[in-house]
């Protein structure tokens, strides 16, 4: 089985296969570790972006990773925090799916995600650290090459979230 850990850190500086940005539909960049992305990967990042011509949300795409640590970035987009009601719970979950299946499809064997919708889309902590830990570990289940999945967490509140979810996932 592999592992799972959880760190505080800023995604750009992980030396995995993949890290994961959370990123709009457009993929053409935004704020959060969005904007931190490609100002870390440089500009053959949007480069790059432009003919994928966008991804709906809880699907992933995926470019190299240019001037990061990372080979790859993995570009999911989460869904809008809208109460609840509105599909959040599984688009959110199909984020996880996908992009574990794309490093799946691509044999990577370790990569870092942030905490997807968790920052302007608002998505409620607690909420999305559930999903995130028993989709994740329930994917690597079946797994065959995955070795490692990193939650990077941008400060401690956000990790201390992921180990409760952790512990009860
Ligand atoms: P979203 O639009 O999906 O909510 P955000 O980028 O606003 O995306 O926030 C997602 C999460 O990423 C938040 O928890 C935010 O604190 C975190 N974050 C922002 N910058 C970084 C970074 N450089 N490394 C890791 N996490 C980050």
């Amino acid at each position: 089985m592999a592992e799972i850990t959880i760190r505080v850190g800023d995604i750009t500086k992980e030396d995995v296969d993949a890290i994961v940005n959370a990123a709009n539909n457009s993929l053409l960049g935004g704020g959060g570790v969005d904007g931190a992305i490609h100002r870390a990967a440089g500009p053959e990042l949007l480069a790059a972006c432009v003919p994928l011509g966008g991804c709906p949300t809880g699907k992933a795409k995926m470019t190299s990773g240019f001037n990061l640590p990372a080979r790859y970035i993995i570009h999911t987009v989460g869904p809008i925090w809208r109460g609840g009601e509105q599909g959040e719970a599984e688009l959110l979950r199909s984020c996880y799916l996908h992009c574990l299946q794309l490093a799946e499809d691509n044999g990577l064997k370790t990569i870092a995600f942030p905490a997807i919708s968790c920052g302007v889309y608002g998505y409620p902590l607690d909420q999305a650290c559930g999903i995130a830990c028993r989709t994740v570990k329930e994917s690597l289940e079946s797994s065959t090459c995955i070795e490692e999945v990193r939650f990077i967490c941008f400060n401690d509140a956000i990790e201390k979230a992921y180990r409760k979810a952790m512990a009860q996932s």
